[in-house]
């Protein structure tokens, strides 16, 4: 089977994540993806692979080599977003791609002028829907790199390499990717999350995210005889909002800005809330930002008296790069990895968080790298097949360097 034929099959087995379910996993459909890879792996050889109750999929490749060496670990997710419907996927191939317009089907076309990084894959076989629902390649095209390299690894006998842990997780797309994973049953001392775009894209660094929320409680009254009593909460709960910096909405922020975005907001006379969330890929100027805001809270109530407005600071998740940054090896042998495959390594600092980032916050260091995919949630995604394959081969340097990096 090739990648291709293996991505087709991945993505033709609905699992999209349902964010309404309150359980794990959070559809059950994406057992039937689970229960196909186990059997897979132990068909390849992988003897403990095995699919827990919450729907994490784990096996182990022990090493063929005596020599002494770190394991490492490859993980992708399983599930797709709820964003777009993943029911009755139907790819199709284009080979040799003109660089052009895309006809999904009629009256749905992917348009160069809307998604222009396409010029750059032509001459290259694509995988595409037939527009009626995402691909799925988020993150099949990941799982499909792990599974050729463990096949290739236990088909060619003569090619050395240390203990490696394989990880499939569900819930990615609903933020609970990390949420019941085992972490001494996958046993790794870093991994690498398959979860990317473009093949020479390496991601270490997410945002640091906290959420505010900031209570109002006003003197509420009859209007006909407020003069000079009524505090107003949602006129309150305004001037907090002015006070914040316009240029940091997240509508006038990009690359490495942060933000701060009011994402909710109640009141009446008496009580109001709003309620924000905060990012910036510093922590220091995160921190920052949450003491603008303190101050804001503080000159408040100075006007309208103590108790009026209170905040609450909440941290979500933390920039991974912190912590990559202490095992200096986990970023250079996948940057070296991506160079050797003929690219020059783009770095992107991601605008949001990864699973990676909380892996990386429990002792597991996890940066993240392309499979080849693009137009991600959506009818207009696709997978480059040359970008696939070379994800497989980039893992397969990656336990090449991996090996070689303990044994100098
Ligand atoms: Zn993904």
């Amino acid at each position: 089977m090739s990648a291709v034929e293996r991505l087709i099959r991945y993505c033709k087995i609905d699992t999209q994540s349902n964010p309404e379910s309150g359980t794990s996993p959070s559809s059950q459909k994406q057992f039937d993806l689970a229960n196909v890879l186990v059997e897979e792996l132990k068909e390849m050889g992988i003897e403990d692979a095995h699919v827990d109750e919450y729907c994490y999929v784990y096996g182990h490749l022990p090493a063929n080599t005596d020599k002494n060496c770190k394991r490492i670990g490859f993980i992708a997710h399983m599930d797709t977003a709820p964003d777009y419907t993943g029911t009755n996927v139907n790819p199709r191939i284009i080979e040799n791609y003109d660089g052009g317009d895309i006809e999904l089907c009629p009256g749905v076309v992917t348009r160069v002028d809307q998604f222009p990084q396409m010029k750059k894959l032509k001459g290259m076989d694509l995988v595409v829907t037939d527009g009626s629902t995402l691909l799925g390649a988020d993150d099949k095209a990941g799982i499909v790199a792990i599974m050729e390299t463990i096949e290739y690894l236990l088909s060619h006998s003569e090619v050395e390499h240390g203990p490696i842990s394989i990880g499939f997780t569900p819930d990615e797309e609903i933020g609970e990717g990390p949420k019941h994973f085992n972490y001494e049953e996958f046993g790794a001392d870093f991994a690498y999350t398959m979860d990317g775009g473009e093949i020479e894209v390496y991601s270490d660094e997410t945002f640091n995210a906290a959420k505010a929320t900031v209570k109002f409680q006003g003197f509420s009254i009859h209007p006909g005889s407020a003069k000079d009593k009524m505090i107003n909460a949602s006129n309150v709960a305004f001037e907090f909002h002015r006070l914040l910096p316009e240029y940091m909405r997240p509508e006038h922020t990009e690359g490495r800005d942060g933000f701060i975005h009011l994402g909710k907001m109640s009141g009446n006379t008496d009580q109001a809330e709003l309620q924000y969330i905060l990012r910036d890929h510093n922590r220091t100027k995160l921190e920052k930002q949450i003491e603008r805001m303190k101050d804001s809270v503080l000159y408040l109530n100075q006007i309208y008296g103590e108790g009026t407005v209170a905040i609450e600071i909440e941290n979500s998740y933390r920039n991974m790069k912190e912590i990559i940054d202490q095992h200096p090896e986990v970023a250079r042998i996948a940057k070296e990895a991506i160079q050797e495959l003929g690219y020059v390594v783009e770095c992107e600092a991601i605008r949001g968080g990864t699973d990676g980032a909380e892996l990386s916050y429990h002792g597991l260091p996890c940066p993240n790298l392309g499979t080849g995919g693009g137009n991600f949630h959506g009818r207009y995604e696709y997978c480059c097949v040359q970008q696939l394959e070379q994800a497989s081969q980039l893992i397969r340097l990656i336990v090449d360097k991996t090996l070689k990096e303990t044994n100098l």
